[in-house]
């Protein structure tokens, strides 16, 4: 699949459910009106259109939410995307979660074929983490995250930066990361979605962490990717890796790889804008493998160019209406 600007599309997201355990601040509103249960697309329908995805050259899948390992039987889905790694043409299964499930779920995810999983840990202060998270337990997730290293998947820590909240505490994760060798991956907050607050009061520039970091720590330059949006760097002290995630600060989308799916099958071709296209009609009226293909091709050759972010204090509301929970982060 090549969209119009060129770029082969080879990765999909999807977000299995727009529900979650945490609240987090720059996610979600306290109060949420989630989708009604007869929207959702079945695992069934989410495995039928990966496998469509699959046949058109997708090597990636990561699977995402809302919170992946909330969505009941969601092993299922992982179990027959696992089949599908090698021979049926995907390069790698894997997923982002917030590692609440984990201890529980990551030797069947490993048992699945999933290797490399994101945790996204903004803080390693438990009182920190609860006042970004709302309902979310420090100690659970570390809990989880060492259940994946002690079930053989690479962990890479995904943390938003927050201004006045876990500015603070780079050096520290990035030592905590080192020591237990995870990749740290630092992101820029996104004006997606209304929050209970002002992004403009949480928004801090990726460019002025990274030369605070290096004020402590030798960042040499690598071409290390994983197939995401990030830029990364290895920590000469501790051998680990830092990646920056900077769509506010140094736009990325000339490299896109990617398309999202949501959990009621609508396909979003960008992240920032809102043309979709819907596959959950299709599968509902017995469509056939030939139709699933064409509609995907017709959806990738309408792929914008890029998102038009902007946080300001004079643009108050967010430049997408939709959450990143519904998109899939
Ligand atoms: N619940 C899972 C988790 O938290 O890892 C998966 C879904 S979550 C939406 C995926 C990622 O998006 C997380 O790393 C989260 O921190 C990030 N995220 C959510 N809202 C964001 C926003 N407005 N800007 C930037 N990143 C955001
Ligand atoms: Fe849930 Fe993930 Fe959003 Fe936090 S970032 S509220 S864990 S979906």
């Amino acid at each position: 699949m090549i969209d119009p600007f060129g770029r082969p599309i080879t990765y999909l997201r999807v977000s299995v459910t727009d529900r979650c355990d945490f609240r987090c601040v720059y996610c979600m509103s306290e109060d949420m009106t989630f989708l009604p249960k007869p929207e959702l697309l079945t695992l069934e329908e989410m495995q039928r259109l990966c496998a469509a995805f699959i046949r058109q050259g997708t090597d990636k899948i990561r699977i995402t939410g809302g919170e992946p390992l909330v969505r009941r039987d969601v092993m299922t889905l992982f179990r027959s995307l696992g089949g599908m790694i090698g021979e049926g043409g995907l390069r790698e299964l894997t997923l982002t979660t917030n590692g609440s499930q984990l201890t529980r779920f990551a030797p069947e995810l490993y048992a699945a074929g999933v290797r490399r999983v994101n945790v996204s840990l903004d803080t390693l202060d438990a009182k920190t983490f609860s006042d970004i998270t709302r309902w979310g337990k420090l100690d659970k997730t570390l809990d989880g995250i060492f259940a994946a290293k002690a079930a053989g998947l690479a962990v890479k820590i995904n943390a938003v930066a927050l201004k006045g909240v876990n500015e603070h505490e780079f050096d520290a994760m990035l030592a905590w990361c080192g020591e237990h060798g995870f990749d740290l991956c630092l992101i820029e907050t996104m004006p997606l979605g209304e929050i209970d607050g002002q992004r403009a009061d949480q928004y801090l520039p990726l460019s002025m962490v990274r030369a605070r970091l290096r004020k402590t720590w030798t960042l040499q330059e690598t071409d290390y990717k994983t197939g995401g949006p990030a830029r990364y760097f290895t920590v000469a002290e501790t051998g680990a890796r830092i990646g920056f995630i900077t769509p506010m600060t140094h736009n990325f989308c000339e490299s896109c790889n990617r398309v999202r799916l949501t959990c009621t099958g609508t396909l979003y071709m960008c992240l920032g804008q809102d043309d979709a296209a819907e596959f959950r009609p299709l599968l509902r009226a017995n469509a056939s493998d030939a139709e699933i293909d064409a509609a995907i091709l017709r959806a990738i050759a309408r792929k914008p160019k890029g998102h038009d972010f902007i946080i300001d204090r004079a643009t108050a509301e967010p430049s997408v209406s939709r959450h990143m929970s519904v998109t899939g982060g």
